[in-house]
């Protein structure tokens, strides 16, 4: 149950509320907030008198639920609104890792040749070996933030786990959580407090129930700018490497209140599915793609098959324009 207490009660007040209800506390411009577990179906004797509207719930979908905000809450990724009342969709692109100063350089160029406004890149890689490239971590996130001052380019890393999430938090713009770190409770209350926006990617185990109550982990924490990322759930199918789920984007638009981006780079795992795949969502009418490009996947130190090269993601970019423009939306 999310519950606005009356005008009058005063934050102090409130917290002492919450401690006496076992409600979570947070606060927007206009009042103070308690949420109660979905199964709670009566305010708390404690509360009475002190409450002024509460919102009920089948399940612990609530601050992310467009039952409670029937509009998108507005996320801010550099220059560029998405949701809200925006028809924005941006586009968020670069190399899965950042292996150097001269690759994130080439990709930066690519981004503002094209006019793109967010980079990605990843520095804290989550790799299934620890044989694997592990990322330049403090290193990479250095290059990063100078391409964001040398390009004026919105910045998306990942955080891998808690150790490092402090440093991800002050150097990027976005923080991404990966699929694998979904479940990570240090890292989503981190990011509750954070004053960053969250590109949240939904694990490829987790059903769409877990995938929303991952979001709202960060959003009961105080922190409203959510954008959860559908990047393919592991199906029986082995032929592409994930089974990007669009029922369940569909599920997200309409039921939640969040922005919705794609990813079909990791869903695919091979890049010559990645462009039809990137004009099928964006015809679903969506907030963002993330793809990843790199300047010689061949070479690349992490997800090479999957990336596109600088040609192939122009001439991808180039096609999405119109199919943004017949859903009404543009691209970014
Ligand atoms: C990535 O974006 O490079 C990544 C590791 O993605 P995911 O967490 O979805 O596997
Ligand atoms: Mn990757």
């Amino acid at each position: 149950m999310i519950i606005h207490l009356k005008p009058s009660v005063t934050e102090e007040k409130a917290l002492e509320l919450a401690t006496l209800s076992g409600a979570i506390h947070l606060k927007d411009e206009q009042r103070q907030i308690l949420v109660t577990s979905s199964k709670i179906r009566q305010v708390p004797n404690d509360l009475y008198g002190f409450v002024d509207e509460t919102f009920l719930f089948e399940n612990d979908l609530q601050l992310a639920s467009s039952e409670y905000l029937k509009a998108k809450r507005t996320v801010q990724i550099g220059e560029v609104t998405i949701g809200g009342n925006t028809t924005n969709s941006i586009m968020i692109a670069g190399p899965c890792s950042v292996e150097s100063e001269e690759q994130i350089e080439s990709s930066a160029q690519l981004m503002k040749e094209l006019g793109i406004k967010a980079l990605r890149g990843g520095c804290f890689k989550p790799r299934t070996s620890p044989y694997s490239f592990q990322g330049l971590g403090l290193e990479g996130l250095k290059l990063l933030a100078k391409m964001r001052e040398k390009y004026d380019l919105a910045i998306v890393t990942e955080v891998r786990d808690a150790t490092h999430i402090d440093a991800v938090i002050e150097y990027t713009d976005v923080v991404q959580v990966g699929a694998k770190a979904m479940y990570d409770h240090g890292i989503l209350r981190a990011c509750g407090k954070a004053n960053k926006p969250v590109l949240l990617k939904r694990g490829f185990g987790s059903s769409l129930q877990e995938f929303a109550q991952a979001a709202e982990f960060i959003l009961s924490g105080g922190n409203t700018q959510v954008v959860l990322c559908e990047r393919g759930i592991r199906t029986f199918e082995t032929k592409t490497r994930f089974t990007l789920d669009l029922c369940g984007v569909s599920f997200l638009k309409e039921k939640t209140n969040l922005p919705v981006i794609l990813d079909p780079s990791h869903a695919m795992g091979y890049s010559y599915g990645v462009p039809d795949l990137s004009r099928a969502c964006m015809a679903m009418g969506i907030d963002g793609l993330l793809i990843e490009v790199h300047p010689n996947p061949k070479v690349a130190k992490s997800d090479a098959a999957q990336q596109l090269n600088h040609e192939e993601f122009r001439a991808l970019y180039g096609s999405l324009e119109q199919i943004g423009a017949a859903v009404g939306r543009s691209l970014t």
